[in-house]
């Protein structure tokens, strides 16, 4: 089969997953809006970035590619209890003090560092600014701003007007604790103890919009507005996705079990509320990795994870995009912080692929894939002509060997000495080679593994050159000799590297590089040596391969 015909036989899983909606809704539909829910119960972490963020804008925008009327709603959950799980008390500086929170609404918590509005405001803060770069056009809706809505409060009323047949649907979903018969389907706020767990409601006046309840805590008796209280959370579900119209929703793989809340979400929306629920899509969780070790599951209220902003310190959005496409949703990935120029490098290979400046030795349908997922994971308009790399490895090297006073400007000199760059740069391939070497920075200084991180020598350490071999000296005098100046580049310095080492046995290639490193930076690993050669000014580099190749006086 050539490889045309193979590539004609390609689909990528987002391609397919928006064939697969618009089937659904039938060939004449001409909006599908998206949604994802969060629930800001702590830590909002990049795991959310998968389904709730990537899955669903990228499947928005290909809806508008295709003509359809699309948007992407991103809706918190901020009416859900405060759960007071101890990862979550230990926020505050003092725990058993913010006990007394357990129970209210998320967005009636407060602040635990005191400086902003509330819990919600506090964990939103390194999550919903950063969702730019990794999505395009989202609409962010809270579910306490939901319940002031009109339409909401219609919904309400029709609920808890027809609420034995919802109790019927429900109790399906509970056998073993089933609803009273004098169930009301929603929770409202206690007056005096503000939780929203604890109250029962008694009676409703729908006219004004009242419910009375008593409350379970603090026995206190009264009647509030439904406005603050809360649909029964299966209820919630399906109402959110009727206000919203909702067509395609993914959700976590906890939901997705067969009679779990997403099943009964789907049965309250077809037979209760009368409308087709959203397409139904799984996603699985994305594990954490710290010091090579999986930290299991991210997780938000148990601060298990890192943030979006977190990640464009160090990283393009587009990478972690490519990450989350290029890797069927039902499939777990795990992160870690410290791996980051693999995720880049990652990223970079899908680039050149798509442009074919690489051309893999890969399956056809492989090869597709790549490119398909590449061309997905990007949020702007992709370049005619590829866009210009600089390996983070290299800014991660350039920005240590570089006083930080003379960045950028000393590392562009450096990139363009050895050719890596072109001597003239547009402002767009200056502005991002300068967002990389301050994200090579951020990730040398707070994330990379030690071997990433040098320090260089002002001179070799005492007494190195009296251990060398007596077979190495005549070698580092060839290296020496060989380094040519005047042709200072990565590439040059590599050919002559591998020239020189090529025949040698790998022991012998150990204590080599061994020499170099300790010479150059006293440990015995550091980053690839041309690399490092070529940043470096050649005068200094070819009289410390000489001390190597000199005998002790
Ligand atoms: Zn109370």
């Amino acid at each position: 089969m050539s490889i045309v015909t193979e590539e004609r036989d390609y689909q990528h899983w987002i391609d397919a997953l928006v064939e697969e909606a618009i089937n659904y809704w039938g060939k004449r539909v001409s909006k599908i809006d998206c949604s994802c829910g969060l629930s800001v119960s702590g830590l909002q972490h990049v795991g959310r970035l998968r389904g709730e963020i990537t899955l669903a804008n990228t499947v928005m925008q290909q809806l508008r590619q295709k003509g359809l009327d699309s948007k992407h709603y991103v809706v918190r959950y901020t009416s859900d209890e405060w759960k007071g799980k101890e990862s979550q008390l230990a926020q505050f500086p003092d725990p058993t003090k913010a006990k007394k929170y357990v129970g209210r609404r998320l967005v009636d918590i407060p602040d635990p560092q005191c400086e902003l509005g509330s819990w919600v405001d506090r964990y939103w803060l390194d999550f919903g600014p950063y969702l730019d770069y990794f999505s395009r056009d989202t609409t962010v809706v809270s579910t306490n701003e939901i319940y002031t809505w009109p339409q909401m409060h219609e919904l309400i009323r029709f609920t808890i007007q027809h609420r034995e047949r919802a109790r019927k649907i429900i109790n399906k979903y509970r056998v073993r604790n089933p609803y009273p018969k004098d169930w009301f389907p929603i929770n409202v706020i206690c007056d005096a103890c503000k939780r929203i767990n604890t109250t029962t409601v008694v009676s409703v006046d729908l006219n004004a919009y009242t419910a009375s309840y008593r409350c379970d805590e603090c026995s206190h008796e009264g009647t509030t507005s439904i406005e603050n209280g809360k649909l029964s959370w299966r209820l919630e579900w399906a109402a959110l996705w009727k206000i919203l119209d909702v067509g395609f929703e993914p959700f976590g793989k906890d939901h997705a079990t067969p009679g779990g809340s997403r099943d009964s979400a789907k049965e309250i929306a077809e037979t209760f509320y009368n409308f087709k629920p959203p397409v139904p899509y799984a996603n699985e969780w994305v594990g954490l990795i710290e010091n090579g070790v999986d930290k299991g599951d991210m997780g938000s209220s148990d601060f298990n994870g890192f943030t979006p902003k977190t990640w464009v310190s160090v990283a393009p959005g587009e990478a972690l995009r490519y990450i989350y496409l290029k890797n069927k949703s039902m499939k777990r990935i795990t992160l870690g912080l410290e791996y980051i120029p693999n995720y880049i490098g990652q990223y970079e290979r899908a680039e050149r692929v798509y442009y074919q400046i690489d051309l893999p030795r890969a399956p056809p349908l492989e090869i597709a894939d790549i490119r398909r997922s590449y061309e997905l994971a990007n949020l702007d308009p992709l370049p005619e002509m590829a866009p210009l790399q600089v390996p983070y490895l290299h800014a991660v090297l350039l920005t240590q060997i570089i006083p930080e006073e003379n960045l950028p400007d000393a590392a562009l000199e450096k990139l363009t000495e050895t050719g890596i760059i072109p001597k003239t740069l547009t402002d767009n391939q200056r502005t991002s080679i300068t967002t990389r070497l301050d994200r090579a920075r951020s990730w040398v200084t707070s994330f990379a593994p030690a071997s990433y991180r040098i320090i260089t020598l002002s001179a070799p350490p005492d007494g190195l050159r009296d251990t060398v071999p007596d077979e190495l000296r005549p070698v580092f005098q060839q290296l020496h000799d060989s380094l040519n100046p005047d042709e200072w580049t990565e590439e040059a310095i590599t050919t002559t590297m591998r020239k020189l080492t090529e025949s040698m046995s790998k022991d012998t290639q150990r204590g080599f590089f061994e020499f170099l490193y300790q010479a150059f930076f006293g440990t015995d690993k550091g980053p690839r040596i041309s690399t490092y050669f070529a940043f470096t000014d050649s005068l200094l580099i070819r009289d410390r391969v000489k001390y190597l190749a000199t005998l002790p006086k």
